[in-house]
């Protein structure tokens, strides 16, 4: 028999992906399913970025582009950081990647290894333990709580740093809780961190764009004292509807950028030149239809808590930000993956186990409210009555 690196025994992976293709399995055999489980917007990409993208293409912009990115999408990129946060950002500390997930990945595999710790939020995305595992790293989760919205408190996140420590994942606006960490905590992390100089920070920002009740985006950027030790994850998939184009991007400290490069170099070479030119669109053309997409999804939130709230044994909190609702269900006295199960093959409804995000998500599912608010509904008074 083969026999494999015993790391690969450590590879997590993402659930949603799974209850996806069973969600989907079961709709080719005729059954009629809502998904709310997998995490990506229902609308489809403004066309102007469409076309930026087709455009390309006949223009002849078929080749590998430099491994960072092509400059004028790194530059769109600086010139939104700077219009958004203020920050300037040197172009050449960008680089674009397929998708948000491979910042993550890169980073994590750039600090974790055998005697070291990585501190990540749990619940949270779980492809942060599963990579931090995979490098033989020591995970250390942050709990977030559902008694303080899911945010984090800077104290308690401070007090799990030993001199073993490299990286500091963290994730405003949060999946899977939708929970959001406020100005105050940021400002107090921040302090807080500068007594801590071996820590390097990953900060996944995916879904800055996505807040509600006029709550504002804190980013990990705007703390000058952290710019040599900050990784910033973003990128397009969430904010204009793009999962399936795959391109992300991640700010690099200057001393980090090259070796950044190098992952690229070695992984993937570069992202495809034509969905560079999209991205480029994205940024610098019309923001209209993210505002009005933010909109819906604030709309369905409001539903969605409504709703979730009157179904016996559920509680939600408010989601203050992204586009999911993380309900305790405790007082079911069902477990997470057996209330997954149940509902996709009884009630046809996909949503996701909150142990599939950590095991501080037991007692908790997941709802992507990133459906329409007919199927929220329909969904709702499935779950009621198989309950
Ligand atoms: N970070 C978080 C918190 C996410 O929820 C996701 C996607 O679900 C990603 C990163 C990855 O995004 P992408 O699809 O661009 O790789």
């Amino acid at each position: 028999m083969v026999e494999m690196v015993t790391a690969m025994g450590r590879l997590g992976t993402e659930s949603a992906f799974e209850v996806l293709a069973r969600a989907n399995k079961l709709s080719a055999e005729g059954r009629d399913i809502i998904n709310l489980g997998i995490g990506q917007p229902d609308f489809k990409t403004p066309d102007h970025i469409v076309e930026a993208a087709a455009k390309a293409l006949r223009d002849g912009h078929h080749g590998y582009t430099p491994a960072n990115g092509i400059v004028e999408c790194r530059e769109a990129v600086a010139a939104d950081i700077m219009a958004r946060r203020g920050v300037t950002i040197d172009p050449d500390q960008i680089m674009i990647v397929p998708g948000g997930k491979v910042t993550m990945f890169f980073a994590i595999l750039m600090f974790g290894e055998p005697g070291t710790e990585i501190i990540y939020p749990n619940p949270g995305f779980p492809i942060y333990e599963s990579v931090i595992n995979f490098t033989g790293a020591k995970p250390v989760p942050m709990a977030l709580h559902e008694m303080n919205n899911f945010s984090f408190s800077a104290d308690e996140v401070l007090e799990l740093i030993t001199p073993a420590t490299r990286l500091l994942i963290i994730n405003s606006p949060a999946n899977p809780t939708g929970g959001y960490v406020p100005r105050e905590e940021m400002d107090k992390l921040a302090a807080g961190l500068e007594e801590h100089p071996h820590v390097a920070i990953m900060s996944d920002e995916i879904y800055d764009r996505m807040l509600y009740d006029g709550r504002e985006h804190v980013s990990m950027l705007e703390y000058e004292s952290l710019s040599d030790r900050l990784i910033l994850l973003n990128g397009w998939s969430k904010t204009y509807a793009m999962t399936g184009w795959r391109m992300g991007y991640g700010v690099w400290p200057k001393g980090m950028i090259e070796l950044a490069t190098r992952f690229s170099i070695n992984c993937h070479s570069c992202v495809n030149a034509a969905v560079q030119f999209a991205g480029i669109a994205a940024l610098t053309g019309p923001q209209d239809a993210v505002d009005a997409m933010v909109a819906a999804f604030d709309e369905r939130r409001r539903v969605i808590m409504r709703e979730l709230n009157q179904i016996a044994g559920f509680s939600c909190v408010e989601p203050a930000g992204a586009f999911y609702a993380f309900p305790n269900i405790s007082e079911t006295g069902i477990s997470a993956r057996e209330l997954q199960d149940r509902l996709l093959n009884e009630a046809g409804v996909a949503l996701i186990a909150g142990t599939s995000f950590g095991v501080q998500g037991e007692g908790y599912v997941r709802f992507s409210y990133a459906n329409s608010t007919e199927n929220i509904l329909i969904a709702i008074e499935r779950i009621k009555a198989s309950l």
